[in-house]
Parts: C-alpha cells; structure tokens; sequence
C-alpha cells in the first residue's frame, strides 16, 4: 500500500450522502441539482444507447464531441482550437485532472495550489510526486495576491493548479487575477492546468475568462471542463481538456491508460447540448441564481451571516456569529440534529486551518430550499 492514499480519509463528499441518507436528511452538501438535466440531452442519450453504436468510441473522444467542444468554445470564450489534436474527452473532469498531473509532473517538481482547493488535488499532485507550494486565499474575497505568488513560484515550479470560478468559496477570478497569475506562468515558465468546470455557471451578468485566452498562456494552459456541471448531469462523467497539440500528446498518454475512453452515447448527447443557443444558457444561470438569492435570502431572514457567491451551485455561510468555532462539529450536529446536510470548509484546506465556514448547495428545487431553510430555524 502506499502511504499517501493510506493515510487518506474517505472524500468528505461520500461521507456527507452517506450521513444525508443515515439521518434522512435533506442533502445541501455534495454538489448536485434537482433538476434532472435537459429533457432533450437525456433523450438523444437514450437513443444512441438503443441505436448504438455501443463499442469503443476512438481514444481522444467521439469525433463529433470534439467538433462541438471546439465550436463551443470558439462561441462563448473567443478560443480557437483544433478539434483534431487540442481536443480530448474524459470520464469526468476528474480522470482530466488525476491524466494531467500524472502526465505532466515528474517526482520533485513543485506545483502551486490555492487553498480552499477542491479535495482531490492535493493527494493527486503528492501521488505523482509533486511538491506542493501552497497559497492560502483569504476570506471573504479570496484574490489572488502578488506577494504570495512570488513567494510560492519558484525556478522549481513545474504547474499551477487554478479552479475557476473556485468550489467552495464561488469566486470568479476576473482579469486582473487571471493576467496576474499568467504572469507569473511566463516568468517562470510554468504549466497551468485550469480546472474550469463552473465556468458556465456564472452570475449577475459577470462572464468567464478562460486563462488560456491571456498573454502567454495559450501555449501553457490545460483547460478542464465538464458536461456534468453545464447540463446538471453530475452522474454522467464527461469530462473534456483542452491545451496545445504539444502538450495534448503527452496528456494522451496517460488517458490512453486511465481509462482509455467514455461511454459513446453520453459522449453523442452531450454533443448535441453544447450546441443549445445563447438563451438556454443565460435561462440556466438565472435559473441557479434565483437558487442563490432564494437561499441567501431564507439564510439572512433567519439570523446566518451569508457570504457572496458569483459563481457555482455553492454558498458558505459565516459560522462564528453564531458562536461555533469548529465547522465540522456545526455540520455533524447540523445533519443529526436538524436534518440537513452540508459541506465544512475545512475539507478544503489540506491542514484544515479554516474552520468558519460551511457550504451550502443552492441547486435545488424551492420545495427542497424552502423545507432545509425550516429545518435550520432553530439553528441560527
Ligand atoms: N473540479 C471541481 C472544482 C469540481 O467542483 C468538480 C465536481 N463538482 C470536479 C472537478 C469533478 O468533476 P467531474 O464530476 O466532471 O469529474
Ligand atoms: N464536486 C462536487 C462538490 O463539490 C462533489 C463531487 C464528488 O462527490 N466527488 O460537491
């Protein structure tokens, strides 16, 4: 066995539904919506399993899905990218993220991570031998800061690992962050994986800024997006990268050994959704921002202290007005005291120093807020 997954507890999301369920809770905590997704991509999904064909779609992904990713992203973020050798699919952008940093780390480079970081990096990056260099961000507004990133990059640093908008905290890094950091990436000549999966769900008229698209960075950048988040198909697993022709070559590498490719049918629908027109997408982030303003609102009205959130299906509520000091204490009693289930902070900082905040998932029918916002009275 190897120690640094040994030593490693079970994902605080599993743990989370795992005590939902336990307690019959109502579950705000692992991020996942109500919506069943759109009634046409499950449909194209279901015929092409019936139809088929149902054997090993090519290695880099369904032509098709390529073909659309590029267009997709040519539409929304102005990118120009060759479907044929920038395009790759995955199983989720998970099998994105563990592919890139087996592929592109080697044992004792170092790699700079922000804290609050979602909980798979960390252990990925240890596994394939990196050294991290770790950045915390503060509360509330998260930026990015100049001093810390000169500090943290080095002549050592191989990558960068940058989640934007960032789950938990819903920051949406913005121009002057992302050209901050895409500095430091050409000073010191370092990769950028880009974990973008939120990046459609964005609020109050702000857009996403692909870091690939700065001064520099395009022939440096990994990009990760994932279907699951845009169609609020979490179960589905597609996932996509894309980054230049050099580096894809080598990110294939280990693709071709992760898991080599992604079930045809899911590939097919998901084709055909990232084809929906500008209205679908504006409709569905309106849509996860009533969500927000729904539950931000109940929060306040009941006596919690509601950070902002620009972006994700994610708000964190402030507990130390309340009088608690240890966040996953709040939420253990929240689950089997109250009946309703959340995400601590904590879980986000690899030393488990923040302790203050908890994540609440928005992305849920009204009746589900509603009835998670009367169990939470007596709360507050
Ligand atoms: N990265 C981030 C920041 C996420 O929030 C998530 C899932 N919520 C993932 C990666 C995983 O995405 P997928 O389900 O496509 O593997
Ligand atoms: N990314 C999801 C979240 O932040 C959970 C994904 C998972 O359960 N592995 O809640």
């Amino acid at each position: 066995m190897n120690p640094v997954f040994d030593a490693l507890p079970t994902t605080v999301f599993e743990t989370m539904s795992r005590l939902a369920q336990a307690h019959g809770a109502i579950n705000l905590g692992q991020g996942f919506p109500d919506d069943p997704g759109p009634a046409d991509v499950r449909e194209a999904a279901a015929r092409a399993l019936v139809d088929g064909p149902n054997q090993y779609p090519p290695m880099m992904g369904l032509p098709a899905l390529r073909h659309a990713i590029a267009a997709h992203y040519a539409r929304h973020q102005g990118l120009a990218l060759d479907p044929d050798t920038e395009v790759m699919v995955t199983s989720g952008a998970t099998e994105a993220l563990a592919g890139a940093l087996l592929a592109l780390i080697e044992p004792g480079d170092e790699v700079v991570l922000f804290a609050p970081m979602y909980d798979a990096y960390l252990p990925l990056v240890r596994r394939a031998g990196g050294v991290p260099r770790i950045v915390n961000l503060a509360p509330p507004a998260f930026r990015l800061d100049e001093a810390a990133l000169a500090q943290a990059f080095s002549d050592r640093t191989k990558l960068v690992l940058l989640n934007n908008p960032l789950n938990p905290s819903a920051t949406l890094f913005g121009r002057d962050d992302l050209a901050l950091l895409a500095r430091f990436c050409c000073r010191h000549e370092v990769i950028a994986l880009c974990d973008e999966v939120w990046e459609h769900v964005v609020f109050d008229g702000a857009r996403h800024l692909p870091l690939m698209a700065f001064p520099g960075m395009r022939e440096r950048t990994v990009k990760i997006g994932s279907a699951g988040k845009i169609f609020s198909l979490t179960g589905w697993k597609v996932g996509f990268v894309t980054a230049e022709a050099r580096l894809m070559r080598v990110l294939a590498k280990a693709h071709q050994f992760l898991t080599f490719t992604t079930p045809p049918n899911l590939q097919a629908a998901v084709a055909s959704g990232l084809a929906k027109d500008e209205a679908w997408f504006e409709a569905m982030r309106a849509g996860y921002a009533r969500s927000r303003d729904r539950l931000a609102a109940g929060l306040a009205v009941r006596g919690f202290t509601v950070l902002p959130a620009a972006a994700t299906w994610f708000l964190n509520i402030d507990i130390r007005p309340l009088g608690a000091t240890d966040d996953v204490a709040f939420c253990e009693a929240l689950v089997t005291r109250h009946g309703v289930a959340a995400i601590p902070v904590s879980a986000f900082y690899p030393d488990g120093g923040m302790r203050h905040l908890v994540r609440l998932c928005f992305a849920k029918a009204d009746g589900t807020l509603d009835a998670a916002l009367d169990r939470m009275a007596g709360v507050a």
